[in-house]
């Protein structure tokens, strides 16, 4: 799979382990490693020259030999209701983006793992513009880094944090891009340094199982399906990668998550799709095929984007597929659309009448950073 590498490396390409390594290779104390994560991950300090506790030489080795920067933005997007979109632009001159959500009891951030996505899930606007790269863990991990700049959330505070709840759920399949996802998390966990707790972190999947027990057993982070449709024939519709993958072999990997990954239960991401799968029968095949899953269900209303011929169903169709859930015994929560005003959901920027008005340079940007489904973002 494709990756784009810049010329310096970047310091945030390493776990914590990996530079202790580092530092002994070069024969330099460990204990220089400690204070530099000290710095990037407790601190949020990214100029190398301004570690005061480092010394010379090492400052000018690293100076020379990383870049210590996050994902420059191309555009910020601030809703009245405090959601924010950041817009970034790799080295390479490729966007992408991350959202986040002020909420009165946490805030959350929706990372991106890709450029484009090549599951192509009907609904979603990313998915119909095809696939271009996978992102860098440091890439990843920088828009976390760049968010709690922005947000003022340094030093690191676990007991009080703007940021306490990320979900990889903006642009890409994350399984699709496995060793740098798990690499990030490794990085957002780590004890001495953001110490994001795993269960405050979530990776959304359209079902790529192979992949879903190696993240329980290498993360233990929360798991969500994006799941759609309920039978094959029309899973396969909507999110065709479901030919290769299909729901049967998903339902079976997803049982064993809960215990394997020491969380509480998966998340089923449910979009509600006007005459497509918003029927009570569909309700009624969902709790019966997800039977003895450990499991909870978010339902969310379609964002419509020019272009889709999809439409999203009507409050009463929702409250009632809601109702046979909640009945057959699971929790069912209906999400609410944040950041509209900022056209914050999938494909929404691309065509908006709204954004014509802008610049080219604002224009090309947002068409490349349209997002998924997922934050209530992207359907
Ligand atoms: S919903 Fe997710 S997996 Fe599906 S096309 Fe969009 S980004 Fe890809």
């Amino acid at each position: 799979m494709r990756e784009f590498k810049p010329l310096k490396p970047s310091v945030f390409q390493f776990s914590f382990a990996e530079l202790t390594a580092f530092f002994e290779e070069k024969g330099m104390a460990k204990f220089r490693a400690k204070q530099l994560w000290n710095w990037l991950y407790v601190h949020g300090q990214c100029a190398f020259n301004q570690m005061s506790n480092l010394p010379g030489s090492l400052k000018v080795f690293l100076e020379n030999n990383f870049s210590c920067e996050t994902p420059r933005l191309a555009k910020e997007l601030t809703s009245n209701d405090g959601t924010k979109k950041w817009l970034f632009e790799g080295p390479d001159g490729k966007r992408f983006e991350a959202v986040f959500i002020p909420e009165r009891s946490r805030g959350t951030l929706c990372v991106s793992s890709q450029i484009g996505c090549f599951v192509g899930c009907k609904f979603c606007r990313t998915g119909s513009q095809g696939f271009e790269r996978n992102l860098s863990a440091d890439e990843v991990l920088g828009q976390v880094l760049f968010a709690k700049t922005l947000l003022g959330d340094w030093p690191t505070n676990p007991q009080n944090r703007k940021i306490n709840n990320l979900v990889f759920m903006g642009m890409g399949e994350p399984l699709f891009n496995y060793e740098n996802l798990c690499k990030a998390v490794n990085i957002l966990t780590c004890k001495s340094g953001l110490e994001f707790s795993r269960h405050d972190i979530t990776v959304s999947t359209s079902g790529i199982t192979d992949k879903i027990l190696p993240l329980a057993r290498d993360t233990g982070v929360n798991l969500a399906v994006s799941l759609h449709a309920v039978s094959e024939e029309k899973r396969s519709v909507l999110i065709p990668i479901n030919k290769t993958y299909k729901l049967s072999e998903l339902f079976a990997t997803v049982k064993k998550y809960p215990e394997m990954s020491k969380t509480d239960r998966v998340t089923f991401e449910y979009v509600m799709l006007e005459d497509i799968n918003d029927s009570e029968d569909d309700a009624r095949l969902f709790a019966q095929v997800i039977k003895g899953i450990r499991a909870k269900i978010n339902l969310i209303p379609f964002n419509a984007w020019d272009g889709s011929e999809l439409k999203s169903s009507c409050q009463e169709a929702i409250e009632r597929f809601a109702l046979i859930l909640r009945k057959a015994g699971y929790i069912c929560t209906i999400r609410n659309s944040r950041g509209q005003d900022i056209m914050a959901a999938c494909g929404q920027l691309k065509t908006s009448k709204r954004f014509l008005k802008l610049d080219q340079l604002q224009l090309d940007s947002v068409e490349k950073a349209v997002d998924k489904s997922n934050c209530g973002r992207s359907i």
